[in-house]
């Protein structure tokens, strides 16, 4: 490929489960290399797992990246010059390419069962020697046999490339034994239909997981092979590690899924903010960035090596940051599909205590479903109940708004001889059944007076 082609790069999900963090996390570096460099960012589904695959995985791909504001330029969805963009309707390109290989004597029909493969693999481990296909089917073919896969036949030699965060890599050919391109059932391996998609698409630049980079060599000889030009780049991007260091997995890490974020009420620009963070450095001690400071900033060469570790307490802090940066008016707008019980001129209301105590706007709803459900009335001594009598008193003829509330309540509070600790927490038990609420001249201003007055007048 000339080095003057625009930019073309892509992302390539496979929709065999929930959308995963690492995708969101790909599509970003991908999405901002586009965005540095004028090019076209590609979504393309990789479906040729027909077990796994699901319709409303793929939909949830969408779903997530469009909350993400991680937009296509092309795709299934939305067509453009390379469709189809989803592996399952090419399927006749990925025969073809292979006869092909078949015709010049670079590929060929393997017809070994599984258990004879089986076989030549425990012989292998009995000699200690390390496994590759023994190309019987290339030198000696079984005959009579019809279900057969298609193999590569592995050319040897040295295998280097270009990656942008690792610099130049170089792999031994003659270590990787005839691998399978097509399965007995006419599908492609991922290992054949990814390059030839790349290469038909003109990908110019594949940036991807670490976990491919072993992928590559494999990819680059049947690129050559198949006489296509090369991508110029590679990079391969520090895998996300749970908290423990552990690999990120589905069934036992939350934060491996990509909705759950968006379900928790972590915003999508300061998800986008963490995941930029998560496996590169700025070099400066800036934490705080702006998509489009993103797009300024970024570079493959500050990308980290190692896997990089999932922390939610840094993402924590930095959602808690955008929430504190939104104007009421669209934390009242983002807060709308968490409280959907309470009129939006409520919602409005509790935001200013809201928004210094929340990193994640889930936690609204904590502090505010004692609006719509009736707490437990707790018993309490008589002493107590002298206390909740005398909050009554203060706030029976009070104008319902907070300052006047919390004044009320001071005034009540002096006269008791106990300090605000001691007055206020069974008002708070009363009002909402819990120990943590917002502080009680709001937790009361957003009930209706009459409500708020009932709750106490029950306890006490
Ligand atoms: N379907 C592969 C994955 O999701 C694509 C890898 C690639 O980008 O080549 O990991």
């Amino acid at each position: 490929m000339a080095v003057s082609d625009p930019v073309r790069v892509r992302i390539a999900p496979s929709p065999t489960g929930f959308a995963h963090l690492g995708t969101a996390s790909t599509a970003l570096y991908n999405v901002l290399f586009a965005r540095q460099t004028g090019g076209t960012f590609v979504l393309r589904i990789d479906d040729t797992d027909m077990e796994r695959n699901r319709p409303e995985y793929e939909a949830l791909i969408y779903e997530s990246l469009r909350w993400l504001s991680l937009g296509w330029d092309e795709g299934p969805d939305k067509g453009g010059p390379h469709a189809p963009y989803r592996q399952s309707e090419r399927v006749d390109v990925y025969k073809e390419e292979a006869a092909r290989l078949i015709q010049q004597g670079k590929a060929y029909r393997c017809y070994c069962t599984p258990e004879e493969l089986e076989a030549e693999r425990r012989q292998a481990q009995a000699e200690k020697r390390a496994y590759r296909y023994s190309r019987r089917c290339l030198t000696n073919p079984p005959e009579g046999r019809s279900v057969f896969a298609v193999r590569f036949k592995v050319p040897g030699g040295e295998v280097t490339f270009a990656d942008m965060v690792r610099g130049e890599m170089r792999f031994d050919a003659g270590l990787i034994g005839d691998f399978i391109i097509v399965k007995s059932d006419g599908y492609p391996t991922y290992q054949f239909a990814s390059p030839v998609d790349d290469a038909r698409m003109e990908i110019t630049h594949v940036i991807r997981g670490e976990e491919h980079l072993s992928n590559t060599p494999y990819q680059l000889m049947l690129v050559d092979a198949l006489g296509y030009p090369r991508p110029h780049a590679y990079a391969h991007m520090p895998l996300i590690l749970a908290h423990d260091g552990s690999k990120l997995s589905k069934r036992k890490h939350p934060e491996a899924n990509l909705i759950l974020f968006r379900d928790q009420g972590y915003l999508p620009e300061a998800l986008i903010n963490y995941l930029a963070l998560l496996g590169w450095n700025p070099g400066t001690e800036q934490e705080i960035f702006s998509f489009d400071e993103l797009v300024r900033a970024f570079s493959f060469e500050r990308v980290q090596h190692g896997g990089a570790r999932f922390d939610w307490e840094k993402l924590n802090w930095i959602n808690g940051e955008y929430i504190r940066g939104l104007s009421d008016e669209e934390l009242a707008r983002r807060l709308k599909s968490f409280l959907p019980q309470l009129d939006e001129d409520v919602v409005r209301r509790a935001i200013p205590p809201l928004r210094t105590r929340m990193y994640k706007l889930a936690q609204a709803v904590d502090y505010l479903d004692y609006l719509w459900t009736d707490p437990p009335t707790p018993s309490l001594d008589a002493e107590t109940v002298e206390r909740v009598k005398a909050a009554i008193d203060a706030l029976k003829d009070v104008p319902w708004e907070a300052e006047a509330i919390e004044s009320a309540l001071e005034n009540a509070v002096a006269s008791s001889g106990v300090g605000k600790g001691k007055f206020y927490t069974p008002l708070r038990d009363t009002l909402t059944g819990k120990k943590v609420s917002l502080p009680i001249h709001y937790t009361l201003e957003l009930l209706p007076k009459d409500e708020a007055l009932k709750r106490l007048e029950r306890a006490a």
